[in-house]
């Protein structure tokens, strides 16, 4: 694993200068892949694109964000560096009720409904007993199948395993008739092993 120099982000609230380090390099070596998409990498760490500014707590899109230049002089600037906070589950669901969510490309959208699934998956990934899903997870995940796009085969297993979770799983077997690339196969076969199975928890793809 190997980060860059850290590059600095004006926060778009309070300009405090936003610290980012950009992985140049990780690995797969050692991850697990579940049946919901996440990845456990240790030594890939996931790299934030939205996220609270630790100055302002304000929700900011890094992309977004402009590039600031800190001359090694300029102590004044130095002084105001912070970082920044991944969003929790109640986070990213306060956001996807604000109108700025409405505004967004569908891949955003997207982008947090899955953040939102998965963080809520954490807890039971790889338990064999079933805790239920909260009445906004459900709508999320309802929300994510009408997002998702079927053209897309990462997509397509998505939308699959998130039918299996809901428990739809006719929905789910019938979305995962299709051709795919064989590097898809594992995740493929694992999800439709369960839905056969009627099981709805999230089990592991491979790794240990
Ligand atoms: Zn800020």
């Amino acid at each position: 694993m190997k980060y860059g120099q850290p590059i600095y982000k004006k926060c778009c609230f309070c300009d405090s200068p936003i610290e980012v380090l950009p992985l140049l390099e990780g690995r797969h070596t050692g991850s697990i892949l579940w049946s919901d998409g996440f990845m456990n990498s240790p030594m890939m760490p996931k790299q934030e694109i939205i996220a609270k500014c630790d100055h302002c707590k304000e929700v900011v899109w890094l992309i977004d964000l402009e590039n600031m230049v800190i001359e090694a002089d300029n102590q004044a600037v130095k002084n105001k560096i912070t970082r920044y906070t991944a969003l929790n589950e109640q986070e990213l669901f306060a956001i996807i009720e604000t109108e700025h969510y409405k505004q967004l490309p569908p891949e955003l959208q997207v982008y947090l409904r899955v953040e939102a699934w998965h963080i809520g998956n954490k807890e039971r990934r790889g338990k064999t007993e079933t805790q239920a899903f909260s009445k906004l997870e459900r709508e999320n995940m309802i929300a994510l199948v009408a997002l998702l796009d079927l053209g897309d085969p990462q997509s397509r297993v998505m939308k699959a395993e998130l039918q299996r979770e809901l428990g739809e799983f006719n929905s789910c077997i019938e979305i995962l008739d299709y051709l795919f690339d064989p590097q898809f196969e594992p995740i493929v076969a694992k999800i439709k092993e369960q839905a056969e199975l009627k099981n709805i928890n999230i089990i592991k793809v491979f790794g240990k």
